[in-house]
């Protein structure tokens, strides 16, 4: 009989933690875990999954339009906030009993509560003040939003854990940030029909992705209405009978009934009892774990978020399963950080794999840039004014793909089956004898012939 309560105590049931509870389960663990909020963790709860189904509700507006080009009168529009969120919550509840259900049937241990270290094999559960004892310790607690809390009357302002909830829908919207979470919103909000603005500090939204990628995602939004501003950041929000008024450094007063601050997020780790267990933390307050997820106390393991690695919800399942694999499997496996696929679920959508152009300029000196930007077949009749972009950098040297940034309908899609390519080493041959499937927009990706720019390391240097 083991010293311990448990052999696992995953901290955190979001999808790093689930999934390593599960996988050690099989492995014959016996794995309890805590969850202070809800089973699904940010993703399912208030993150990828329902900003997924109010992407989808802002995409109708525009089929409504583009369908007169086609020969439909769809008639009378409205648009009903609280029937979306209704139908949205009824989904996020069904998926939580789901994550719920497959932890239970794995034989795992669930407890509805806070759960924080106390020393090196224990939890204490702050809801009854437990102390369970485990022999390891999962910590998968994620992120949780950043807000600038010196900004006078940030108290009037959400993050995107409130956006989900409003009770109203409001008709103008002021959204800082620049990031994933700000661009997604606005072509959420723009799409049902509020007034949007973006407020960003630097000179170009989505930073870390592929220049021409966020030009063009820039110019597509301004095109959709989107009032995107640059270089300027809120100085202090002001609540008025009205509604909320943001001043910006630049002297500009932009009025809305809701500010959302997607400012980026921050590790889940304060509070946690980690300084008292001797679990170091890097700068940003994130984990610091080796590639096995092993922190520096031997029985403590972190994944997901709250190590900062690859923020992304398909990375930290990985590193969770990969975790239960190491250490209750038998089966020693590191995750490859390398070449992650990713979508922005922005309007128009953005895919993205591997190096962008600026990244594949600094380290190699030979390149071929292949991209072409044209209006999608659909838009012939629908008549709207929108482009896709693809994105081909190519070592010229060895002829590998280095990099594919899309943007267009459907990129997210795209972009998971590119992933496979690059990750097996594709070079821009594999591309070109690949045949053709027609008519579809990523044809593109097999029939671009003369590279738009040659880099050489002369042009680099
Ligand atoms: P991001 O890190 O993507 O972007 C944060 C943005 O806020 C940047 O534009 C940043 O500017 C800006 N910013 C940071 N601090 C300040 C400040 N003090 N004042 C003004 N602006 C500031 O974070 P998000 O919040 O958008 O998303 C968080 C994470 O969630 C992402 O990194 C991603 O990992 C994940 N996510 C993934 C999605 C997906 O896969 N589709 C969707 C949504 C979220 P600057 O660029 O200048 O630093």
């Amino acid at each position: 009989m083991s010293e311990f309560d448990y052999d696992l105590f995953v901290i955190g049931a979001g999808s790093g933690g689930v999934r390593a509870a599960r996988i050690a389960a099989t492995h014959g663990a016996r794995v309890a875990i805590a969850e202070e909020h809800r089973y699904g963790g940010t993703c399912v709860i208030r993150g990828c999954v329902p900003k997924k189904l109010l992407v989808y509700a802002s995409q109708f507006s525009e089929s409504f339009e583009d369908a007169a080009g086609f020969g439909w009168d769809v008639g009378a529009r409205s648009f009903d906030w609280k029937a979306l969120i209704a139908a949205k919550d009824r989904e996020i509840n069904r998926l939580e009993g789901i994550y719920r259900g497959n932890l239970e049937r794995s034989g795992v241990a669930l407890f509805d509560s806070r759960a924080e270290l106390d020393g090196p094999n224990a939890v204490r559960l702050v809801k009854d003040g437990r102390r369970v004892t485990a022999a390891k310790i999962l910590i998968a607690t994620g992120g949780a939003p950043n807000n600038d809390m010196r900004l006078e009357g940030v108290e009037h302002t959400i993050t995107s854990n409130e956006v989900f909830y409003l009770p109203e829908f409001p008709k103008r919207v002021v959204i800082a940030g620049g990031g994933f979470i700000a661009v997604e919103f606005a072509g959420i909000f723009n799409g049902l029909g509020s007034e949007t603005t973006l407020i960003y500090r630097g000179e170009e939204i989505l930073r870390g992705f592929d220049d021409d990628l966020r030009q063009a995602l820039h110019a597509e939004m301004e095109k959709k209405g989107i009032r995107v501003i640059t270089e300027d950041v809120f100085s202090r929000i002001e609540k008025t009978d009205t509604g909320l008024i943001g001043h910006t450094n630049a002297g500009e007063q932009i009025e809305a009934d809701q500010i959302l601050m997607a400012i980026g997020r921050n590790p889940n780790t304060k509070g946690l009892g980690l300084e008292g267990a001797g679990v170091k933390l890097d700068a940003a307050g994130a984990i610091r774990v080796d590639e096995r997820s092993r922190t520096n106390v031997p029985s403590v393991f972190a994944v997901g978020d709250v190590t900062n690695r690859v923020n992304l919800t398909p990375v930290a399942i990985r590193e969770g399963h990969a975790f239960a694999d190491t250490e209750f499997g038998g089966k020693p496996v590191s995750v490859d950080h390398s070449m992650v696929p990713a979508a922005v679920f922005s309007q128009p959508e953005i895919g993205t794999v591997g190096l962008t152009e600026t990244e594949a300029r600094a380290r190699h000196s030979s390149l071929d840039i292949y991209r072409a930007s044209f209006r999608p077949m659909k838009h012939t009749l629908s008549g709207r004014d929108e482009k896709m972009l693809m994105k081909l950098i190519v070592d010229a040297d060895t002829d590998r793909v280095l990099g594919v940034h899309v943007m267009g309908p459907d990129s997210g899609e795209l972009v998971q089956v590119l992933g496979i390519a690059l990750k097996m080493g594709a070079t821009k041959a594999d591309f070109d004898a690949t045949m053709a499937v027609h008519p579809t927009a990523a044809e593109e990706l097999v029939t671009m012939r003369e590279p738009s720019e040659r880099v050489r390391r002369e042009a680099a240097e």
